[in-house]
């Protein structure tokens, strides 16, 4: 049975071309990159090249803005929102900028620190609310932005689950406005949509390589230079001592090339793949009763769907289909097992019924026509049999 790949928003294969890129540096070019003798140049010019890759992604360049390599965007949000954060505690003393503004819907990357801070530091945290297709609400957003308390504001441009498109524009230059720094978590719209102004509006940027045909476990805070932060992990001189660390030098050639072939097949992957989005849509449809589109309305990322089918348990959906050999997933990663609504949906006030009821299909490179036809009859015939059993 050939399994058919539907979750490319919890991560995508490996692009061809980011491999080959990396296979020198996980061979002879083992050399250290802070090694002053021969055996450090090339890793050192390719993660100077990469380096130019990412800022390139984000339509930036060295003069405004630097690149923090790392761990992933799990890292990059905790390294900003408590490097900016702390960044204000003197002598062990609170300052006056005490709140942490971010949205209902972020990715824990964002709740859990921002959560951390205020535990342990008494931080306040302001969560603006979404509406019910998951946008969120800019008037309390703004409302939120006092420049004599707000240490910092995050909003991520995408969400991962629904796929709604947040004004990252308007509310990152209002924050701009004010002074308060303003952090972006951009893993799921790389190679999805237009970047070339995002160091306009934003601070600082976390990006993911194994969201864009990356590497897995790698990734790049990118920061205007203005930006003060402390380190999240102390020790060399790497990044500017931004974040210590021999840098994992492969990984890091793989997310600098799998960065510009995204800028630049977007232009006829993206219409592509929201096509092939469409056209799942509309099968599916024609076929089910009772299915919800959630986030419909709003802006959404071209390759997201998230439905809910009435009666029919998420991870019973999820599971026959992987049976059946198609890997959809339930919310943020597949949630077989875990008997919580989505924190998300609940946000959004679909209700448990709902909530309980929906799985996201995430489409990429490797989804064709075919296979997007053979998902939309699998669901379909997979509805009937629980909603029958149900
Ligand atoms: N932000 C969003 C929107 C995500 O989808 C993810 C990963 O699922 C992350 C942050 C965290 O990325 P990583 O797990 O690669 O650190």
């Amino acid at each position: 049975m050939l399994a058919r790949y539907f979750d490319y928003n919890a991560t995508t294969p490996l692009g061809g071309d980011a491999r080959r890129a990396m296979e020198p540096y996980l061979e002879g070019q083992y050399g250290n990159p802070m090694t002053s003798h021969r055996f450090g140049e090339a890793p050192r010019a390719a993660i100077a090249a990469a380096r130019e890759d990412v800022l390139d992604c984000l339509g930036t360049d060295a003069a405004t803005s630097r690149v923090v390599l790392n761990g992933g965007a799990t890292e990059g949000l905790n390294h900003a929102l408590k490097g900016i954060a702390l960044r204000a505690w003197r002598g062990g003393r609170p300052g006056p900028r005490r709140r942490i503004v971010l949205g209902a819907i972020e990715h824990v990357g964002v709740k859990r620190p921002a959560q951390w801070l205020a535990e342990r530091f008494g931080f306040e945290t302001v969560v603006v609310p979404v509406d019910s297709t998951g946008v969120i609400d800019v008037d309390r957003f703004l409302e939120a932005l006092d420049p004599d308390r707000t240490a910092v504001a995050a909003l991520h441009w995408a969400n991962n689950e629904v796929g709604t498109i947040q004004p990252v524009g308007e509310l990152g230059s209002a924050c701009r406005e004010r002074g308060i720094p303003f952090l972006c978590d951009a893993v799921q719209v790389v190679g999805k949509l237009d970047l070339g102004s995002t160091m306009e509006f934003c601070d600082a940027v976390a990006l993911s390589a194994h969201k864009f045909y990356g590497p897995k476990g790698t990734g790049a805070l990118v920061l205007r230079r203005e930006v003060e932060l402390d380190p999240l992990l102390h020790g060399a001189t790497q990044e500017d001592g931004l974040r210590a660390g021999t840098h994992a030098v492969a990984n890091i050639v793989g997310q600098g090339v799998a960065a510009r072939r995204a800028t630049e097949q977007r232009p006829h992957e993206a219409p592509r793949v929201e096509r092939l989005r469409n056209l799942l849509w509309s099968r599916i449809e024609d076929q089910v009763d009772e299915v919800h589109w959630n986030g419909r309305g709003a802006p959404l990322l071209v390759g997201t769907l998230n439905m809910s089918f009435l009666g029919c348990p998420s991870s019973e959906l999820c599971d026959e289909l992987d049976r059946r050999g198609f890997a959809i997933s339930a919310g943020a990663a597949c949630r077989s097992g875990d008997p919580r609504p989505s924190e998300n949906l609940m946000a959004m006030g679909l209700g448990e019924a709902r909530a309980l009821s929906s799985v996201r299909v995430s489409l990429g490179h490797g989804t064709s026509e075919d296979q997007v036809r053979e998902l939309a009859d699998a669901l379909a015939d997979v509805v009937r049999l629980l909603r029958a059993r149900n």
